[in-house]
């Protein structure tokens, strides 16, 4: 008889605890680095998977394979109706659960969805100057993203961490403005890599600031030491060495991290994929409306992450942008 595995592991033996939920493909910004202004085409509503299909796929990766935490993301999470039904159907399974979010709407939602059990909220904000704002975002939002923050913090959403993506000539002279923000209002601040997944396809390698570059232009301010990397956490952390709190750098594009992956992604019309930079999926949403079992749900699982690659190629001849880019996936 078949032995069937109790973890998603992989041929490189990396184990995978963590699943990234996409929930919407659908967003209210149009983030220079994501998608364009105009010309966006959405997923047809019938393909986004119901709650119910949501939380099935996250119910056999949690009780069949262990996996231990999930973060729902989009598109923008929020823009989906009765987000906390949701957020408290997943909270139900005993999973750490986390969101990330534009926080356009995170002043109104923030006390509805730490009440419906979200434990950790991560809010993108690339600029703290509210026209650079308005430039990269498409939208004229700063003040609202400050207070959906504040209102983050003060129901105790915890942690609460910023992420910013950092590009050349755009906002790159803001990490220190950006580090000085987190400190002042005592969350982490996550300096993304700029990655070769926006819609358009304008992504050119000179728009990358390296993760070095940016630790180092925040050190020169407030200096800062490593902390030790924990195996599988994608960013890399350092502490302030005046104990004003931490940042992490994410540095995908320049260091990948690829060799301690613990992550699974499910995409918002239900396709399962092993990898951000992945050239293929595997149709969850299919399998299940048309009948399949748990089992035969976890085999799809099984069988996907067996054949995950080592990692991604970027920087190399040989990378293959994914087919589909951040927002349809799910960043
Ligand atoms: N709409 C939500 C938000 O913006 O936080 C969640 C989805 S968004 C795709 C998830 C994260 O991916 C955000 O922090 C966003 O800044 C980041 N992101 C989007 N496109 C990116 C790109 N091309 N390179 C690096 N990060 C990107
Ligand atoms: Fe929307 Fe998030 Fe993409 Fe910005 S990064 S356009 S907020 S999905």
């Amino acid at each position: 008889m078949a032995v069937v595995p109790t973890e998603l592991v992989d041929s490189y033996g990396r184990v995978h605890r963590d699943l990234r939920v996409s929930i919407t493909d659908r967003c209210n910004f149009r983030c220079r680095y994501c998608m364009p202004t105009e010309g966006m085409v959405w997923q047809p509503r019938d393909e986004i998977l119901t709650f119910e299909e949501i939380e099935r796929v996250v119910r056999v990766a949690v009780q069949r394979f262990g996996v231990r935490s999930v973060r729902l993301t989009g598109g923008e999470p929020t823009v989906r109706a009765h987000l906390p039904v949701l957020i408290a159907r997943l909270a139900a399974l005993g999973v750490d659960l986390a969101l990330t979010t534009n926080g356009a709407s995170l002043s109104l939602l923030a006390e509805d969805l730490a009440a419906a059990g979200l434990s950790r909220i991560n809010v993108s904000l690339d600029s703290l100057r509210p026209d650079r704002f308005a430039a990269i975002t498409g939208r004229d939002g700063l003040d609202r993203v400050l207070e959906g923050i504040g209102a983050a913090v003060s129901v105790g959403l915890a942690p609460v961490k910023i992420n910013m993506v950092v590009m050349a000539g755009v906002n790159d002279d803001e990490v220190v403005d950006m580090a000085e923000f987190g400190r002042r209002q005592g969350v982490e601040v996550r300096f993304i890599e700029f990655m070769p997944l926006d819609a358009q396809q304008a992504w050119a390698s000179s728009d990358v600031v390296a993760a070095a570059d940016i630790v180092a232009a925040i050190d020169a301010v407030f200096p800062l030491e490593g902390e030790p990397r924990t195996s599988s956490a994608p960013a890399q952390r350092w502490r302030y060495r005046d104990g004003g709190g931490s940042i992490g750098v994410i540095p995908t594009v320049t260091e990948s991290f690829c060799t301690t992956c613990d992550r699974v992604r499910l995409t918002a019309d239900g396709q399962f994929r092993t990898c951000l930079f992945a050239t293929d999926e595997y149709d969850l949403r299919g399998f299940m409306r048309g009948g399949a079992s748990d089992d035969e749900l976890a085999s799809v699982m099984t069988s996907a992450v067996s054949r995950k690659w080592a990692g991604h190629q970027i920087g190399q001849v040989h990378f293959i942008r994914p087919s589909r880019s951040m927002s349809q996936i799910g960043g």
